[in-house]
C-alpha cells in the first residue's frame, strides 16, 4: 500500500479522553464521523487509567500527559488506530507545550510492542482555519477520502467546534449576569438594613484537560460548589476575546492556551471574588505563567493548587474551604483597613 492511502483501512478511530480532546474534541469527533468512521472515545479517567499512564511514563512527565498515556492504553484493542495529532510549539504567541508536539512520537514509541497504529496530522497554527483544514484534509487523503468529502467534513467539524465553544461562553455569560444581579440585590438589601449573604463567584483557571477531568479536579470543583460558590471557568470564555486580551498582560508569552487563560482572568477579574489556579505537576508553562499571575494580578485573592500523581487532590478540600472562608470574611469587611 502506498503512503498516500495507507490509513484507508482504519474504520474505527480511538480518541484518548485527555489533553487537547477537551479543547478540540468536538472538531475531531465530528470530522471522523463525517468521513464515515466510527469514533471510540476512552472512558472517563479513573484510578486504573491514571496508574497505567504513570507506569508507562517516565517520572519527568507531567500528570496530565501521564493520564493521556493511560487513556491511549485503554484504547488498545478497541479501535483500528488511535488519533494523536501534533500541535507544535513553534508558532510565535500561539504555540503549544512540547508535550503536544511530541505526543504522536511518544505514543508510537511507548506502544510499539503492542503494534498500536497511530494516525496523526500536524496542525501548524490552531488559530488559523486554513492551517487546521490543511492538516485534516491531508490526513483524510491518507484515509482514502475524496477531497470534496474531506472538505465538507472539515467544514462541519470546524462549525461544530465553534458552535460548541460559543454555547459554553454564552452559558457562562448568563451565569455571570445572574451573579451580578444577585450581588446588586444583596447590596440593596444591606443598604435597606436587611443584610443577606452576598453570592461568591470563583474563577477556576486551569488547562481544560485539568478543569474538566473529574478525576483530576473534581474534588476542587465539588468543594467550591458544596460551599455555595458559583464556579466560573477561564476556558469557557470566548477564546478569541481572551486571546486578544492576553496581550495586555504579555507581548511575548508563547503558549496559546496559557494566553487564553490569562486573557480570561483579565476579562473576568472584576466580576469574581477569587481565583483558583490549578496546575498538574510538573507543568513547564504553568510554572512560569502561574508565577506571573500571582505577582501581577492585583486586587483579587488567588489560591494556587498543584496536583500530582502521588498525592492527587488529597488535602485540597481543606485549602479550598479555608480560601472560601477567607473570601466570605472579606465580603463582610473583615480585612478592610482604615
Ligand atoms: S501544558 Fe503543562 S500540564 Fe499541559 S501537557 Fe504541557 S506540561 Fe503538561
Amino acid at each position: 500500500m502506498s503512503q498516500e492511502t495507507d490509513w484507508a483501512d482504519v474504520r474505527v478511530v480511538g480518541i484518548p479522553r485527555a489533553l487537547l480532546f477537551y479543547r478540540f474534541g468536538v472538531l475531531w469527533t465530528t470530522f471522523f464521523e463525517a468521513i464515515g468512521r466510527t469514533v471510540v472515545v476512552s472512558e472517563a479517567t479513573d484510578k486504573a487509567v491514571a496508574e497505567a499512564g504513570d507506569h508507562l511514563s517516565v517520572d519527568e512527565c507531567c500528570l496530565a500527559s501521564k493520564v493521556f498515556v493511560g487513556h491511549v492504553e485503554a484504547l488498545v484493542g478497541k479501535c483500528d488506530a488511535v488519533f494523536v495529532p501534533c500541535y507544535p510549539t513553534g508558532e510565535p504567541r500561539s504555540g503549544f507545550c512540547t508535550k503536544f508536539q511530541s505526543a504522536t512520537d511518544l505514543v508510537r514509541a511507548t506502544f510499539r510492542d503492542q503494534k498500536l497504529r497511530v494516525i496523526s496530522c500536524e496542525v501548524r497554527n490552531a488559530r488559523k482555519m486554513k492551517d487546521v483544514r490543511r492538516a485534516f484534509e491531508g490526513m483524510a487523503a491518507r484515509m482514502g477520502v475524496a477531497p470534496r468529502d474531506a472538505k465538507a467534513a472539515f467544514k462541519a467539524a470546524w462549525d461544530a467546534q465553534r458552535a460548541h465553544d460559543a454555547a459554553l461562553a454564552d452559558a457562562q455569560e448568563r451565569t455571570l449576569r445572574a451573579l451580578d444581579e444577585r450581588r446588586r440585590e444583596a447590596q440593596a438589601a444591606a443598604a435597606a438594613g436587611k443584610p443577606v449573604e452576598e453570592p461568591l463567584g470563583i474563577l477556576v483557571v486551569a488547562h481544560p484537560y485539568i478543569t474538566h477531568d473529574p478525576y483530576l479536579s473534581g474534588a476542587v470543583i465539588e468543594s467550591l460548589t458544596d460551599m455555595g460558590a458559583t464556579v466560573l471557568y477561564a476556558d469557557a470564555v470566548d477564546h478569541e476575546r481572551a486571546y486578544k486580551k492576553s496581550f495586555d498582560f504579555s507581548d511575548t508569552m508563547p503558549w496559546l492556551i496559557n494566553r487564553e487563560l490569562i486573557g480570561a482572568i483579565l476579562l473576568l477579574q472584576e466580576r469574581v471574588n477569587g481565583i483558583v489556579l490549578i496546575s498538574a505537576f510538573p507543568c513547564g508553562p504553568d510554572s512560569m505563567t502561574d508565577d506571573a499571575i500571582m505577582r501581577c494580578i492585583q486586587g483579587t485573592p488567588i489560591l494556587n493548587l498543584m496536583i500530582d500523581a502521588q498525592s492527587g487532590t488529597a488535602g485540597v478540600e481543606t485549602r479550598v474551604e479555608s480560601f472560601v472562608d477567607i473570601l466570605r470574611f472579606q465580603q463582610k469587611g473583615g480585612y478592610t483597613h482604615g
